[in-house]
């Protein structure tokens, strides 16, 4: 478990400004200031994707569950002889969501080969909007604070609050004249069409709206990373691009993107998840240095892609969140160095983790909310991101700042963006936030 806990100390250390020496023992060892109890750690000797039991307590006015142990009876932390004690193993509890290894270790997968939603701990135990991990987290912070008088402060986001990361999947931008006509006449609004086609022929169509994106932006200070397809082809049926990214119409856009300080990323194309040298033909397609990303449809094999990445040379992958429900698929809300389970290290690319795609707000399969609905569950998840200080990661198509089939959900995302103002956020593309990631470690 060495390398484990070294992992889990390097994660944490990267969030919180810790600038004196400190004495943390794993295991119960009678002279560090502060010891962590271990639990039953020989579950990472075997194969059980999870653990049969947890026990809860409340920490932070939450309930928790704790992993790998049997016993409710104990304080989290208690003190004897001036050293602390923290009685739950929050080393191998964090470890198990951060490394993904329920997703390592199960067979089971939807039909694009993702790890399913039903299938995680996080909805058997009804937890996915909890940063556990970070709760986890605070019992090391408050633990070190009272050995050390000392507060502790996230280092990562100048004088904000907290950090956003919002980001747009660029997969369709050429269909409103089509799929929005038809949901136009659906609701029975029959001069719509027109508006629609000849917006088209004589200007942009109307998901062609990426000044539109960046005007609201520019009106909370924010910027934001867009995530262009490379592949128009369907793969396995299943739809791409509905636009080709050497069109020349696409040159300003790029321009205007960079000039406004936000950034290009590349959205690999189905197949590319598992393909490195695919994904690099399609990085090449961009311009500039592509330095992150998100694999389309979320599709993510743990033993296979983050290989991939690293072979396709990409510092920082934004695809690991839940399609079917917005929250925490590794119960954390901040960056973090995915984990190599066979060969015990972690990996070197960043991952930003995704806690709300707006899909996954509206769509009936998933959470199928309405607009209204969906700006509340939102805020709750930014006051959960908020309590730590984290990197709030949200992901809104462009097409979903049309009237035109989304209706009603341009406003929400605007929300966010004010509510963001208020709280003080400030916002960062991927590149930005890898690279002061890694400038904060020590
Ligand atoms: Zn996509």
């Amino acid at each position: 478990m060495n390398n484990k806990f070294d992992y889990i100390l390097e994660l944490f250390y990267a969030i919180y400004s810790i600038d004196f020496p400190v004495e943390i023992s794993y295991g119960l060892d009678g002279l560090s200031k502060i010891q962590i109890s271990k639990g039953d750690t020989s579950f990472f000797d075997g194969d059980s994707a999870q653990p049969e039991t947890v026990v809860w307590k409340v920490w932070n006015e939450e309930k928790i569950p704790f992993l790998f142990d049997g016993n409710d009876e104990k304080e989290i932390i208690g003190v004897v002889n001036g050293q602390v004690i923290i009685n739950y193993d929050i080393i191998a509890s964090s470890f198990f969501f951060l490394s993904g290894w329920q997703e390592y270790k199960t067979q089971q997968k939807d039909r694009l080969g993702r790890f399913p939603y039903s299938e995680s701990i996080q909805y058997k135990l009804n937890l996915v909007e909890l940063p556990l991990v970070n709760y986890y987290f605070d019992i090391l912070k408050q633990a070190l604070e009272q050995v050390y008088d000392k507060e502790l402060k996230v280092k990562l986001w100048g004088d904000g609050e907290y950090g956003t990361f919002i980001s747009h999947d660029i997969d369709l931008c050429e269909s409103a004249w089509k799929q929005g006509s038809l949901s136009e006449l659906a609701r029975g609004r029959v001069s719509s069409p027109f508006y629609l086609l000849s917006k088209k022929l004589f200007s942009n169509d109307d998901w062609f709206n990426f000044d539109l994106i960046m005007e609201l932006e520019k009106r909370h200070l924010a910027k934001s990373t867009f995530y262009f397809l490379c592949e128009n082809k369907k793969v396995n049926n299943y739809p791409n691009a509905d636009y080709d990214i050497s069109d020349k119409k696409f040159l300003p856009v790029f321009d205007n993107i960079l000039k406004n300080e936000s950034e290009l990323g590349i959205h690999g194309s189905l197949g590319t998840s598992n393909d490195a040298a695919k994904l690099k033909l399609e990085m090449r397609k961009i311009p500039g240095d592509i330095e992150g990303g998100r694999f389309h449809a979320l599709v993510y094999d743990i033993h296979k892609t983050p290989d991939i990445i690293e072979e396709a040379g990409l510092k920082y992958d934004s695809t690991l969140g839940f399609a079917e429900h917005i929250g925490f698929r590794n119960s954390f809300c901040f960056p973090f160095f995915p984990y190599d389970i066979k060969n015990d290290q972690p990996y070197k690319f960043l991952e930003i983790p995704l806690m709300v795609m707006d899909a996954t707000l509206k769509m009936k399969k998933y959470m199928g909310l309405t607009p209204d609905e969906a700006g509340k569950a939102i805020s709750s998840l930014m006051r959960e991101v908020r309590k730590f200080n984290g990197c709030f990661s949200i992901l809104w198509h462009n097409n979903f700042y049309s009237n035109y089939k989304f209706s009603g959900w341009r406003e929400i995302m605007e929300q966010v963006l004010q509510e963001g103002s208020t709280e003080g956020s400030r916002y960062f593309t991927g590149k930005e936030i890898s690279d002061i990631y890694r400038s904060q470690m020590r």
